[in-house]
């Protein structure tokens, strides 16, 4: 029996994650929900801990603690705060965490996870990003993260059998996301619905936002550098419009090898879940026949924050724990229409100028980071406001 904590129930990947448990269990596969938390959608999360007859749920605060245990029998503990997180990521009970919070509160719990030996299938991006070196001191050993991201899924199927000196060149691919062939003389009017409007992936607001402005994919080379141990200059972007190949590996004899498969997270949610073993049926198939595929170099003008972002990566220490929160506070900005779309890059590139790189030999290094950076970017949104 695999028991699961599911963190992040009720965003994207946690509802598609919960979808595939309740498919794995149909067909009579050993898996069990037995921890579930979320922030701030009660009534989701409750139904949720219902149906899979979980005894222990998280929440964000004191007020969504409040608000559930009306919600549920009184034999189910409640935990809030990101104390909730950390332990429902290493109960006794569990084998499994799927890592799926947003943003960088999601690091508490993959540190917790992987202190207590679970095996971590981490569809966190900010744990790898703001925190890369503290996360794989933290691990114990190589396969102990699962990547549910599709592009690192791809990778760590690929090289599966192939030993790091065979490896000559690691390929990410990125849609481009809404904007790739609009002119960007009119980036400043798009709207928070264009940039919503992801061509080929389903996906929560601010990942679909970070998806147009390319910051996704520099988040993902930074992660490929740690989980893989790649060199940056191995690590490469293809603007791929069609999202079938998540990711590519030149090796040293020139052979190439690709991993295709449908653009829908189930698939590598599900991989994570099995893993090592993989299962039918497929939630969705890749039809061969006719399939067009196109690789283009990524323009180097078209999408700023992404090469700003990665040049935080490369400086490391708390660059990108600043770079993410400060694009967190200006991704929710741009949403709730206070600055335009292009303010999103520029916003980044100002707040990481201010900032003077230190090395994060702790969690609470990288929350005082985090903590700054917020405060920075809600003034460069505040300036933003008084020019329009
Ligand atoms: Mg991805």
């Amino acid at each position: 029996m695999t028991r699961i904590a599911v963190l992040g129930a009720t965003g994207s990947i946690g509802t598609q994650a919960l979808d595939v448990v309740r498919e794995l269990r149909a067909r009579g596969e050993p898996v069990a929900v037995v921890a579930l938390a979320a922030g701030r959608k009660v009534e989701v999360l409750a139904a949720q801990a219902r149906e899979f007859g979980v005894r222990r749920v998280g929440v964000a605060g004191a007020a969504e603690a409040t608000a559930i245990r009306r919600l549920l029998p009184p034999e189910v503990e409640v935990i809030p705060g990101p104390e909730g997180l950390a332990a429902l990521a290493s109960l006794p009970e569990v084998d499994l965490v799927l890592n799926a919070v947003v943003g960088a509160a999601g690091l508490v719990a993959t540190l917790a996870a992987l202190r207590a030996g679970k095996k971590l299938a981490l569809a966190n991006k900010e744990s790898l990003v703001v925190a890369g070196e503290l996360v794989l001191a933290a691990r114990m050993r190589p396969d102990q993260i699962v990547p549910v991201d599709s592009e690192h899924a791809a990778l760590w199927q690929l090289l599966a059998g192939v030993r790091p000196d065979e490896v000559a060149r690691l390929w990410l691919t990125a849609s481009g996301g809404p904007f790739r062939d609009r002119d960007p003389a009119t980036l400043a009017q798009v709207t928070p619905a264009e940039a919503l409007a992801h061509p080929t992936w389903r996906m929560g607001p601010r990942i679909t936002v970070d998806s147009a402005t390319l910051v996704n994919k520099a988040f993902e080379v930074i992660e490929a550098h740690h989980l893989f141990a790649a060199p940056w200059d191995r690590i490469g972007v293809l603007l791929h419009p069609e999202s079938r190949a998540h990711a590519l590996v030149e090796l040293v004899d020139g052979t190439v090898v690709a991993q295709l498969a449908p653009a829908d997270m189930r698939i590598p949610i599900r991989a994570a879940l099995t893993h090592p073993r993989r299962l039918p049926p497929p939630p969705a198939r890749l039809p061969l026949e006719g399939l067009r595929l196109a690789f283009r170099e990524l323009p180097r003008d078209r999408y700023p924050a992404f090469w700003t972002v990665l040049a935080a990566g490369k400086a490391g220490g708390t660059a990108p724990a600043v770079a993410n929160a400060a694009d967190e506070v200006l991704v929710n900005a741009f949403l709730r229409g206070k600055i335009s779309f292009p303010a999103i890059a520029h916003g980044i590139e100002t707040v990481l100028a201010r900032h003077v790189p230190q090395s994060i030999a702790s969690l609470e290094a990288v929350l005082a980071a985090d903590n700054w950076a917020r405060a920075e970017a809600e003034r460069v949104v505040d300036r933003a406001r008084r020019w329009v």
